[in-house]
């Protein structure tokens, strides 16, 4: 089966931002900045012990089916004597449907591997999580002419052994490394590349039709002024967000941005 979220995506990751009270107030608020519209989806990511509240500050504001949850994180396992972590089906009942899977932060500070992202892709679809696989590539490997190669090999390692339709409900965020709250984002031709490269990979496990639909979001200091450019690139589906996402304001005029200027 296709994916069917609309597309563009716009996700916000609000990394260690935000308890349950500001997750709070931030709902509310942007939930007037950014009025309901299914020509897009958007995703929140607060912290984990923030889920709870965002989901009910979400169900307060009556349906909004193109707002969605995430949690940024979670562990393979289903529970068990794992102390400090958080499991995919405890994510998806304080409200999460989203989850990020390999972000760069999890990669180089807490030395996540290939394989226990891809322990997470399928502890998520196991549990009706829907992952964004996020890959890229550090700049000493851009500079050794290995983004290709990097972000195929995370891809690749992150859907081993899952089949077509099910790697069809994944979603995917390039995110170079080099990018993240750097406030140096890819060029849109740098974007389209990385993309063209990812959806190729894709047609040839999944078909190119099935390939078609996984939106491919770019995320590396995205803001309101880049926003519209780089979700006009190729092949570019949506945007994932981090500093910028922390402010309402910021974040709808991001997805506004975004939602004006997509294909
Ligand atoms: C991120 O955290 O996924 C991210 C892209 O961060 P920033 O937008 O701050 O670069």
């Amino acid at each position: 089966m296709p994916n069917t979220m609309n597309t563009p995506v716009i996700a916000g990751n609000w990394k260690m931002h935000k308890g349950p009270t500001a997750a709070r107030e931030f709902c509310r608020r942007f939930a007037e900045l950014a009025p309901a519209h299914n020509g897009r989806t958007l995703i929140l990511c607060p912290p984990a012990i923030s889920l709870a509240t965002a989901r009910e500050a979400v169900e307060a504001l009556g349906g909004r089916p193109d707002l969605h949850l995430g949690i940024q994180n979670i562990h393979w396992k289903t529970e068990g004597a794992f102390t400090g972590e958080v499991s995919a089906p405890m994510a998806r009942d304080a409200g999460a449907s989203v989850v990020l899977v390999g972000h760069s932060e999890r990669r180089h500070i807490f030395g996540e591997t290939n394989e226990e992202t891809r322990l997470k892709v399928a502890a998520a679809l196991e549990a009706g999580l829907t992952p964004i696989l996020c890959v890229g590539e550090t700049i000493a490997q851009r500079e050794a002419g290995q983004v290709e190669e990097i972000i195929l090999t995370q891809l690749d390692a992150a859907f081993e052994g899952l089949d077509a339709d099910t790697i069809a409900r994944c979603l995917i965020a390039y995110e170079p490394v080099w990018a993240i709250g750097t406030g140096v984002n890819a060029t849109p031709e740098d974007a389209a590349a990385a993309h063209g490269m990812l959806r190729r990979r894709l047609g040839e496990l999944i078909g190119t039709r099935l390939a078609a639909g996984v939106p491919i979001l770019y995320g590396g200091s995205v803001k309101a002024e880049n926003a519209a450019d780089l979700v006009a690139a190729a092949d570019v589906d949506g945007l994932l967000v981090g500093g910028a996402s922390l402010d309402p304001a910021s974040f709808a005029a991001i997805a506004d941005a975004a939602t004006a200027a997509y294909r």
